[in-house]
């Protein structure tokens, strides 16, 4: 396998090309200022990546929610409770992982009084790459697991598909293991309780599989 630092490169001429250099505690207070796309404007904060430093496991979802943004921390809201006890379940210490998303602003657009979420686009997620392939590089994971297809169509490709190849372990630069499944906010939209439990239950055997690399 090629050296990390050669696999992930800024793609933004935007950032600061020593990203690569610095911790993700220098990462998260540098990101606080980042003007790279127009999401920072309507947000509360920018919502980092959080999690141990040594961390051997990194989660990548798409982007703070409504609570992550108020609070400034990622997955602290009904999805992060969901993935703590799916982690929980699957005998993963989230103390020991690193949690981040591809874009660390929250894209919203109101309803009534309620702030609803908005998918990312492509020239945003690409403006906010820079700041998780440098998290990479800070933390060195040996498994990165995508939540959702837009984090796994970012880090994997356009075509790839999280409801055909969930589960799989898909060769990449990113990490010696690198996996797809759904985000858990996916989970909770399940339109009735069995629903939700049978998705809560694939979840957890997805993450299984983390468990299962003894890394
Ligand atoms: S979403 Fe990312 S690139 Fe855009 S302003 Fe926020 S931190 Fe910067």
């Amino acid at each position: 396998m090629a050296p990390r630092s050669k696999l992930i490169s800024p793609k933004s001429a935007t950032q600061p090309a020593d990203l690569f250099a610095k911790s993700t505690e220098e990462l998260a207070r540098e990101a606080k200022n980042c003007r790279n796309c127009p999401l920072w404007k309507n947000a509360t904060q920018t919502v980092f990546g959080a999690g141990s430093r040594k961390a051997r496991i990194m989660l990548v979802g798409e982007q703070p929610g409504n609570d992550e943004d108020l609070i400034g921390k990622p997955f602290v809201g009904p999805a992060g409770r969901l993935l703590d006890a799916s982690l929980a379940a699957a005998g993963i210490d989230r103390a020991k992982i690193y949690v981040t998303n591809i874009v660390k602003h929250f894209k919203w657009e109101p309803r009534g009084k309620r702030r609803i979420h908005k998918k990312p686009q492509g020239k945003e997620i690409a403006a906010c790459r820079p700041w998780l392939d440098a998290e990479i590089a800070a933390i060195a994971p040996v498994v990165v697991v995508c939540l959702g297809a837009t984090a796994a169509q970012a880090l994997l490709g356009k075509t790839f598909r999280v409801t055909e190849r969930r589960g799989e372990f898909i060769p990449s630069p990113l990490a010696p293991h690198v996996m797809a499944t759904v985000h858990p906010s996916a989970i909770l939209r399940a339109p009735d309780e069995e629903t939700r439990h049978r998705e809560e239950q694939k979840f957890i055997a997805d993450l299984k599989l983390i468990k299962k690399l003894k890394i």
